[in-house]
């Protein structure tokens, strides 16, 4: 399946792949300025950037194969999608017990408590764009969408 990659050598730390990443998970999906004046609550990004310079890089869920949250959901609301091997969290299904977070050893799982308590994680975008948000949003090129086998570009 394709993957988001990291290229940390590309990152600035700018943070717009959390922008992007945000806006598409609002209602207005390609909309920033809506997405952040009429979207209350915002999403919470599901790309974390991490720094500390003068390295930075752009971390997301990496939809392991044998995914230790699927294994470990207690309400079977972390799923993998049998036709396009995402794994995501139904957050109807999502009680917040953070199982999930315990057990990703990547730490890309985030807890949103603002309203009925969820797992937060990358979707790839499914449903949303072709493309996830934040790999078309990078201006640098710090981010690549590409097959596992597929070489670095
Ligand atoms: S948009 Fe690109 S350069 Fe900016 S923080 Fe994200 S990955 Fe790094
Ligand atoms: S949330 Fe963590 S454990 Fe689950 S598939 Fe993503 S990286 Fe793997």
């Amino acid at each position: 399946m394709k993957k988001v990659y990291a290229r940390e050598e590309y990152c600035t730390g700018c943070g717009l792949c959390q922008v992007h990443c945000i806006t598409a998970h609002s209602p207005y999906k390609d909309n920033i300025v809506k997405a952040y004046k009429k979207t209350f609550p915002r999403p919470l990004p599901r790309v974390i950037v991490e720094e500390q310079r003068p390295v930075s890089f752009a971390l997301q869920c990496r939809h392991c194969e044998d995914a230790p949250c699927v294994k470990a959901c207690i309400t079977g609301a972390m799923q993998r999608d049998p036709a396009t091997g995402v794994v995501n969290n139904d957050e109807s299904r999502c009680v917040g017990c953070w199982t999930c977070i315990l057990v990703c050893p990547h730490g890309a799982v985030a807890r949103d408590e603002r309203g009925k308590k969820a797992a937060s994680k990358c979707d790839m975008c499914s449903g949303i764009h072709e493309v996830p948000a934040c790999v078309a949003g990078c201006p640098n090129g710090a981010l690549e969408y590409r097959g596992e086998r597929e070489k670095e570009a």
